[in-house]
């Protein structure tokens, strides 16, 4: 086995989605067979459910866009978020994160490079960026970013430089990781809803940089 640890999944993948993101006809099956079963049972309903998706909806990069902003302009902030990423987080975007699993923000820097993935599945800082791109839950991916991160940075336009040090960090069902990407050159005029459009969903993962400014 090449996962040894213990990893409770919250999910249940019956089959994974193809490339394109896109459920199988038997996994859409099970899914509203079991979803029709808890409903009969009683563990929630129709609208627990809506509201849910709602929640998971309303959850998008931009609000760890905002995050990585606010922690390039603010030192002490920054210096929360990288202490306490779950109470820092709540504070600046007025979210709820009782129920999510425990969050931790590595910084980028020139020496060390951080990109993060689900080894096992598709765990994800879902709570502050919303729903993982197709490519994060291939077996492509949770492979060879592990075995040839350089690599695989390179397939995604990161060519790091070769004294930069890469660290691939596994995301759990217990731990979620985001990434502090590092602030662009040229970026000191900027204000902070300026800075938050340049970071990208791929900077907050670890497989771009956050853009340059762009230019007028
Ligand atoms: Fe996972």
């Amino acid at each position: 086995m090449p996962h040894e640890r213990t990893h409770r999944h919250d999910v249940v993948h019956v089959q994974p989605a193809d490339a394109h993101g896109a459920a199988s006809e038997e996994s859409l099956a099970l899914e509203r067979a079991l979803r029709e079963l808890l409903i009969a049972r009683g563990v929630f309903d129709d609208e627990a459910i809506r509201r849910e998706i709602e929640l998971t909806e309303s959850r998008t990069p931009l609000l760890g866009a905002r995050v990585v902003a606010r922690a390039w302009t603010d030192p002490g902030y920054k210096a929360w978020l990288l202490r306490d990423a779950k109470a820092a987080i709540e504070h600046l975007l007025a979210i709820d994160l009782a129920l999510t699993p425990e969050l931790a923000v590595v910084e980028n820097t020139p020496r060390l490079h951080h990109v993060i993935c689900c080894t096992l599945c598709s765990c994800y800082p879902r709570a502050v960026i919303g729903v993982p791109p197709a490519w994060y839950k291939s077996a492509e991916y949770r492979s060879r970013i592990v075995s040839e991160p350089r690599e695989v940075l390179r397939e995604f336009g990161l060519d790091l430089p070769p004294d930069t040090s890469i660290r691939v960090v596994d995301s759990t069902a217990d731990i979620r990781y985001l990434v502090l990407p590092m602030r662009p050159e040229g970026t000191d005029a900027l204000s902070e809803d300026a800075l938050a459009a340049l970071v990208g969903r791929d900077s907050l993962i670890g497989v771009a940089r956050a853009g340059a400014p762009l230019k007028r």
